[in-house]
């Protein structure tokens, strides 16, 4: 395969809610959600959760701290903007990053907002946002558009079932699909819509399973989903390689290799998202 076709993907975060370090989940990692893309010669981000802290290093290290990339967030909870003031290559006004969010109506909030009154604010935070905005540039559209980005990158978006919205992806480049469907919960009678377009024949979904079966009761309308779900939504989408993802707090890496072993039973390309593995599609 040539470099101008190449699509891979990282996994700089797996962990929902909040970062979990420690002993327990140093497997499947502690990091929260973020997601690097190369498709080609461009560079595609999605959420910017602690985990984008250590690309941000590596980008400082090893490519003089310049970063020429579009950003898309699925939503602006904490979990997936968290490590946005910790991404080195922001604070080099040489570099050029497209920040993108589709949840948002634009009016009540937007991403520039958000970022700028919400989290990089004092008190809650000491750097204000003026120091990354040379950096970068905030663009609100509306989920359900479709990006064509030069390169011959195809983003469709749709919306996901989620507290305060969240837009989930559908990225295709060189003949490949990744579907990234976080954060989301199912619906009781019938599979979302919106995921089985996103996820459709796809090469690798990356899908919301914070949840057991046996927990979900006690957390109906926080906004997750269910590895039980994910291979639903894997067997009805064609789906070739899912991985569970936005694992829970609770969930250490025992429980995560137990999860690991009742999913691929029920479906042998289901598994966990480890931090730190690259996917070539
Ligand atoms: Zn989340
Ligand atoms: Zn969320």
């Amino acid at each position: 395969m040539s470099d101008s076709s190449k699509f891979s993907l990282k996994l700089w975060g797996t962990r929902g809610s909040i970062p979990c370090p420690g002993p327990g989940t140093v497997k499947y990692g502690g990091n929260t959600t973020a997601f690097e893309l190369k498709c080609g010669g461009r560079r595609i981000l999605v959420d910017a959760g602690t985990g984008i802290r250590l690309l941000g290093k590596k980008i400082m290290l090893e490519e003089g701290n310049l970063l020429d990339a579009d950003l898309f967030f699925t939503h602006t909870h904490m979990d997936h903007i968290q490590g946005l003031p910790f991404f080195a290559p922001l604070y080099n006004p040489s570099s050029d990053v497209r920040l993108h969010a589709g949840h948002l109506d634009g009016i009540t909030y937007d991403l520039q907002g958000i970022i700028g009154t919400m989290l990089m604010k004092d008190p809650v935070f000491p750097v204000p946002s003026s120091l990354i905005e040379k950096a970068c540039s905030f663009k609100d559209f509306e989920c359900g558009k479709i990006f064509e980005l030069p390169g011959g990158v195809v983003i469709k978006t749709a919306p996901l079932n989620h507290p305060n919205g969240a837009c989930g992806y559908r990225i295709e480049f060189a003949g490949k699909v990744l579907a990234i469907c976080t954060d989301t919960e199912h619906f009781e009678n019938h599979l979302d819509e919106n995921v089985l377009f996103l996820a459709d024949g796809a090469d690798i979904l990356i899908y919301d399973a914070a949840y057991t079966n046996e927990e979900y009761p006690n957390f109906k309308g926080w906004g997750h989903s269910t590895w039980q779900e994910a291979v639903k939504v894997s067997r009805e989408a064609s789906v070739k390689q899912t991985l569970l993802f936005h694992h829970d707090p609770s969930h250490d890496d025992k429980k995560m290799d137990e999860i690991a072993i009742l999913a691929a039973k029920e479906l042998s390309s289901v598994r966990p998202a480890i931090e730190g593995e690259v996917i070539e599609l």
